[in-house]
């Protein structure tokens, strides 16, 4: 019994306890709440209820309203060092001036005015730029598109109407005068007596020192024609008149037969002139040697020329050092967009500052201001 007794009082004790924790416990709550309310209360410009007049919204920008866009074109690198390969080349290429003309006006030079190059491996640098100081030239092989080609007539042929029938080709073939050709008569030795008469004077006296012995040149020749005939007399030479004129042609040719008006096939296409300009004629070029150059002028007389060839090699290049400040992108790299189509705002108490025009508001300072003027009348003595 008495234990039992005991153990309800202790029961009842152990309640009341938790009973009046939970008391204090809400009556702390309820003043906080009932102070804070209060407090809100007392400041008319925080509450709710409060008009703001400035026609916007309050806001503040956060991540979600807007999106950075990259603008920067470099792309992201670290700092290094940098290699650039650098052409130094000291080939230099032939070119004409007043220098490779002789006294006599004449190219002797002994120089094409070119350069055979084709870029290779060593005309780029690391990145595959063109850092080649020369221009592309390569070596060039002339075809038949390189020279001029001259039309040549190769026909022995010269142009003609052909034949043309004249009076002679309507003559008979034969002739009908009856009489042979002949010279007619020739003088023969019979035809001549001669006579000799002495016309030297000469003395032929056997008794002195030196006797004249006449000879052909003493006697003078008279030549005297019996034949009673002129030399020539009865010649006969066929003349046009010889032959009778016909109706048809005798000449046996065709009006035309053989005219001749020179075609393409009378003409050869004959190679002429090189025109290209790509390498010089190849029959003309050679590689000097010190007996090509006249040793007094220092100008090529060996008649040919030289053609320069250069390709690079690694004295050609020089590599040089510098140094990257790399590139990491900062905000300048970027260009941010707003798309939260709001304006930044934060009400200010001009915000809650009601402007259409209140009677109250106004009346009252101008009342107030008017006493300030009265003290300088009451000080005058
Ligand atoms: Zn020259
Ligand atoms: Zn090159
Ligand atoms: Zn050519
Ligand atoms: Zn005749
Ligand atoms: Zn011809
Ligand atoms: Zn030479
Ligand atoms: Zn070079
Ligand atoms: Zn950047």
């Amino acid at each position: 019994m008495n234990r039992k007794l005991m153990e309800l009082a202790e029961r009842y004790v152990a309640q009341r306890k938790r009973r009046m924790r939970l008391f204090k416990t809400v009556t702390a709550l309820a003043l906080v709440v009932a102070i804070c309310t209060s407090y809100v209360l007392m400041m008319p410009g925080l509450t709710m209820a409060a008009e703001t007049y400035c026609g916007l919204e309050e806001h503040t920008h956060t991540a979600d309203c807007y999106v950075d866009e990259l603008t920067c074109l470099i792309s992201e690198r670290e700092a290094e060092t940098v290699f650039t390969d650098i052409m130094r080349c000291s080939f230099e290429p032939h070119r004409h001036s007043s220098d490779c003309y002789n006294a006599q006006g004449e190219l002797s030079c002994g120089y094409w005015d070119g350069y055979i190059h084709e870029h290779d491996e060593k005309c780029y640098d690391s990145n595959g730029v063109l850092i080649c100081t020369l221009e592309e030239h390569p070596m060039h092989k002339h075809t038949d598109a390189c020279y001029n080609w001259e039309k040549q007539l190769i026909c022995t042929l010269t142009e003609s109407e052909g034949h043309i029938h004249t009076d002679a080709c309507y003559r008979a073939k034969e002739p009908t005068c009856g009489l042979f050709e002949s010279e007619g008569h020739q003088h023969t030795a019979d035809c001549v007596t001669e006579t000799r008469t002495l016309i030297c004077t000469e003395d032929v006296a056997t008794n002195s020192d030196m006797p004249h012995v006449h000879d052909d040149s003493c006697y003078e020749v008279t030549r005297t024609y019996t034949c009673g005939l002129t030399e020539g007399e009865g010649a006969h030479h066929h003349t046009d008149a010889c032959y009778p004129t016909t109706e048809e042609p005798t000449c046996g040719l065709f009006e035309g037969e053989g005219a001749h008006t020179h075609d393409d096939s009378c003409y050869e296409m004959v190679r002429g002139d090189l025109k290209c300009k790509l390498y010089p004629d190849p029959a003309k070029v050679h590689t000097h040697s010190a007996s090509c150059v006249d040793a007094k002028t220092g100008y090529y007389t060996c008649g040919y020329i030289q053609v320069l060839r250069h390709q690079h090699t690694n004295e050609c290049i020089v590599t040089v050092t510098a140094e990257d400040s790399g590139h990491h992108h900062t905000a300048d790299c970027y260009e941010r967009h707003y798309i939260c189509g709001k304006e930044e705002h934060t009400h200010t108490a001009d915000c809650y500052y009601d402007p259409t025009p209140n009677p109250d508001a106004t009346a009252a300072p101008e009342a107030t201001a008017e006493p300030t003027a009265t003290p300088e009348v009451t000080d005058e003595p």
